[in-house]
C-alpha cells in the first residue's frame, strides 16, 4: 500500500486524537503505567522501607501508590492538628525513605491523602471545619470525624498539610481518597446532607433557600461544585510547587488521570459485570483523551473483608481489561505487599512482568473507534442496565466502540454513528444535522421531531414487535415476531416493526388466538440535514441486559450496519465472548482481545482457549504481530479491508498491525 493511502485511513478514523506524545504531556501520558496501590494501615508505618521497595520493584510495578498524610501522616509533620502515625520508629521519615528508595529504583511515587477525616483534638478545637448531620451532632466512625469540604479541615488546613509536604517530597503525583461528602459512612450508614454553618450559608446565597431534607438535583450540583473547588484549590497548589506531579481521584474534570475501581461487594446484586474495567478505561479514555485512566483492580471481595480476594482469573481479566482500552495496570492491595492471601497477587505478578517486557507497547495508546455509546447509569444518559445491555451487545458483536459522558467531541471527533439508551442530549441535533448518525434505543422522546407521541404502554404482557421489512433485518429471517417488555411508546409514524399489543396468554387453547397487528411502529427511521436517526421507542437495551435475546441482537446487528455508511472498521469471526479493542499508537494500530469466556455465573475461572480467530480491518497494511505470543502473522486484503487470522487466543493477546 502507498503512503498516501495509509495517511488517508488514519486521518479520516482520528481526526481529533492526538497523535502520540507531544512535549507538554505529563509522565503519565507517555510513559506505560504498571501501578500499585497499598492501602497502609498506621501500624505499616513501623514497615523497613528498603524490603518494601524491593518488593514492589520486584512485583515490576512503576507507579507506587503509598499513603502520605491526612488521616494519618506517614512523615513527621509539623502542622498543628495532623495527626502523624504513632508507629514511625524515631527518627524515621517512612515515606521520605519510600520515596528516596522508589525513585532510586526508578518507580514513581504518588502520595495518598485522606482529608475526609480527622482525630478528636481538630474537632474539639473547631468543630466548625466538620461534618453536622440533621440532629447537630458529628458524624463519627471509629473515633475519626467527618469533614466537611466546605469547612476548615478541608479549606484551610488540607492546603497547609499540602504545602509542607511538597515542600519537603518530589512526588510524581497526588491521590486523594473519599474526596467531599459522603453518603454514607463504611458501614453503609446514611450521613445524609451536611448541616454545618458553612453549608447552611452557601446554599442559601445561591439558592435562596434551606437546605434540603434529602439531596436533590441542586444540592448534588452544590456538593458536585464545592468538590470541583477544593480540588481546584489542589490543583494550583501542586502546580505551584510540583509543576510536574499528576493530580489523581479528584474530580475527573480537574485531575490528570481518571481514578476508577473495578471491586465486588457482598451484598451487592447480581449479576456480576465482567467488564467492569473495560466499561472504566473506556469511558475515561473516550470522554477524557487528554487524560489518563488509572482503574484499580480491587484485590479484596469487599471492604469489610480487605484481606480475603476476589479469584486469581477476575484479578487477570481486569488487568487485561485496563490496557486493552489504554488505561494504566493498576492492582490495590490492604497494606504491604505481604498479604494473608497471596493469590491476587500471584495472579497479577506475571502480568506485570510481561507488561514491562512490552511496555513499549502499553504507553501513548488511543482508541480509535468511529461509533460512541452515550454513558449511563447515573451519567444521565440512560439506566444502568440499559447502558450495559447494549454495551455487551456491542462489545459481543465486536464494534469497536467508545463511551463518552459527555458532548463534548461534537465538531472535534469523527464520529460515524452515535447509540443512546436514554435521554438525548439537544447538542446531538448539530450532530445529526452535519452528516452524523445516531440510534436511540429507549422510550425517552429525543429532541428531534420523530413524530407525535400517542400513548405510553407500561410493562405489556404479551407484546410483540412484527419484523415487516424482512430486507432490512437479514438476521431475522427466522424470526417474523419478537418479545417485548418495559415501557413502549407509540408514535404517530410508520416503520419496518410494528407493535402487537397484549393478548391472551393462556389456557394454551386461547394463546394469541385475539392477536391484532397493527401499525404502531417499533422502529422510526428520518432523516435530518445530511444525517439520520432511527429510534426505537422501547427499551432494547435493558432487554438485552436480562435476557440476551437473538432476535434483539439481530436487530440491533442489522441496524447499525445499515447506518454505517462506510461499512465497519473491522470484522471477525471470533466469538462473543472475546471483548476486543482497537487502538492507535504512534503511526500504528493495536487490537487487544481479551478472552472472557472464563466467566461463568458468579464465578471466574480460567479462560478457555480459542483457535483460528479471523481478523477483517479496514484499511491497508503491511503487516501484522501477535505480540503476546510472539509471532508474525500473514495479512492478505480482501474488498478493502486487511485480514489475518489469530492462531491461538488464550486469556489475552495483542496484535500490532503496520
Ligand atoms: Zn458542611
Amino acid at each position: 500500500m502507498s503512503y498516501f493511502h495509509r495517511f488517508i485511513f488514519i486521518s479520516t478514523m482520528c481526526t481529533w486524537l492526538t497523535s502520540g506524545v507531544s512535549a507538554d504531556q505529563g509522565w503519565w501520558m507517555k510513559e506505560p503505567i504498571r501501578w500499585v496501590q497499598t492501602n497502609l494501615r498506621e501500624t505499616d508505618a513501623a514497615m523497613d522501607p528498603a524490603t518494601f521497595i524491593d518488593e514492589i520493584a520486584d512485583f515490576n510495578a512503576n507507579a507506587l501508590l503509598m499513603a502520605l498524610g491526612g488521616i494519618s501522616a506517614f512523615y513527621p509533620s509539623r502542622v498543628p492538628y495532623h495527626y502523624v502515625s504513632p508507629y514511625i520508629p524515631k527518627g524515621r521519615d517512612t515515606f521520605g525513605a519510600v520515596l528516596k528508595g522508589a525513585h532510586a529504583r526508578g518507580i514513581r511515587v504518588i502520595g495518598r491523602f485522606d482529608f475526609s477525616k480527622t482525630h478528636k483534638d481538630a474537632y474539639d478545637a473547631h468543630p466548625e471545619w466538620f461534618f453536622k448531620k440533621s440532629s447537630g451532632e458529628p458524624a463519627i466512625y471509629n473515633g475519626l470525624y467527618q469533614a466537611c469540604v466546605n469547612g476548615g479541615w478541608y479549606r484551610e488546613k488540607a492546603p497547609e498539610i499540602l504545602r509542607e509536604a511538597l515542600e519537603h517530597y518530589d512526588v510524581d503525583g497526588l491521590f486523594f481518597n473519599m474526596f467531599s461528602n459522603p453518603a454514607s459512612d463504611y458501614s453503609g450508614h446514611p450521613l445524609g446532607i451536611c448541616h454545618c454553618d458553612n453549608c447552611k450559608r452557601l446554599y442559601r446565597e445561591r439558592y435562596h433557600r434551606d437546605l434540603p431534607d434529602a439531596p436533590d438535583a441542586d444540592y448534588q450540583a452544590f456538593l458536585h461544585d464545592a468538590a470541583v473547588s477544593m480540588s481546584e484549590t489542589i490543583r494550583q497548589i501542586m502546580r505551584a510547587q510540583r509543576p510536574n506531579a499528576a493530580l489523581v481521584g479528584t474530580s475527573p474534570e480537574i485531575g490528570d488521570m481518571v481514578f476508577s475501581e473495578s471491586n465486588t461487594a457482598v451484598k451487592r446484586p447480581l449479576p456480576l459485570w465482567p467488564y467492569a474495567s473495560s466499561d472504566n478505561v473506556n469511558r475515561a479514555r473516550n470522554t477524557y483523551p487528554e487524560k489518563m485512566a488509572v482503574n484499580q483492580c480491587m484485590s479484596f471481595i469487599d471492604y469489610a473483608w480487605r484481606f480475603a480476594m476476589v479469584s486469581p482469573a477476575e484479578i487477570r481479566t481486569r488487568l487485561w481489561q485496563n490496557v486493552a482500552n489504554g488505561g494504566a495496570a493498576a492492582i490495590n492491595v490492604h497494606g504491604t505487599l505481604e498479604q494473608e492471601d497471596r493469590t491476587a497477587l500471584d495472579a497479577a505478578r506475571p502480568i506485570y512482568g510481561w507488561l514491562k517486557e512490552h511496555e513499549k507497547y502499553y504507553a501513548g495508546q488511543y482508541p480509535e473507534s468511529r461509533v460512541l455509546l452515550l454513558g449511563g447509569g447515573g451519567r444521565g444518559f440512560g439506566t444502568e442496565r440499559a447502558y450495559r445491555g447494549m454495551f455487551r451487545l456491542l462489545s459481543e458483536e465486536h464494534i469497536p466502540f467508545g463511551v463518552v459522558d459527555d458532548v463534548k467531541w461534537i465538531g472535534h471527533r469523527d464520529v460515524e454513528l452515535v447509540i443512546a439508551t436514554g435521554r438525548v442530549p439537544k447538542e446531538m441535533e448539530q450532530y445529526v444535522g452535519n452528516g452524523g448518525h445516531l440510534i436511540i434505543a429507549g422510550p425517552t422522546e429525543p429532541p428531534m421531531d420523530m413524530g407525535k407521541i400517542v400513548k405510553r404502554w407500561k410493562d405489556p404482557d404479551g407484546a410483540y414487535f412484527r419484523v415487516r421489512d424482512t430486507q432490512m433485518f437479514p438476521s431475522l429471517k427466522s424470526v417474523d415476531v419478537m418479545f417485548m417488555y418495559g415501557d413502549y411508546l407509540q408514535v404517530d409514524a410508520k416503520g419496518p416493526l410494528t407493535f402487537i399489543p397484549p393478548s391472551m396468554y393462556g389456557p394454551p387453547e386461547l394463546v394469541h388466538v385475539d392477536w391484532k397487528d397493527t401499525d404502531f411502529p417499533g422502529l422510526i427511521v428520518k432523516e435530518f440535514g445530511k444525517g439520520s436517526v432511527a429510534w426505537l421507542p422501547w427499551d432494547l437495551g435493558m432487554l438485552y441486559y436480562l435476557h440476551s435475546s437473538e432476535a434483539h441482537a439481530g436487530l440491533m446487528r442489522d441496524l447499525i450496519d445499515s447506518m454505517l455508511p462506510q461499512g465497519r472498521q473491522l470484522k471477525t469471526n471470533a466469538r462473543p465472548q472475546v471483548d476486543l479493542t482497537l487502538m492507535k499508537q504512534g503511526d500504528h494500530h493495536l487490537i487487544h482481545l481479551v478472552n472472557l469466556s472464563g466467566h461463568s455465573d458468579t464465578a471466574y475461572f480460567k479462560a478457555v482457549p480459542m483457535t483460528d480467530i479471523e481478523v477483517a480491518v479496514k484499511g491497508v497494511f503491511h503487516s501484522a504481530k501477535a505480540v503476546r505470543s510472539g509471532k508474525g502473522l500473514a495479512v492478505s486484503m480482501r474488498a478493502g479491508y486487511s485480514v489475518f487470522t489469530l492462531p491461538l487466543l488464550e486469556e489475552y493477546e495483542m496484535v500490532e498491525l503496520r
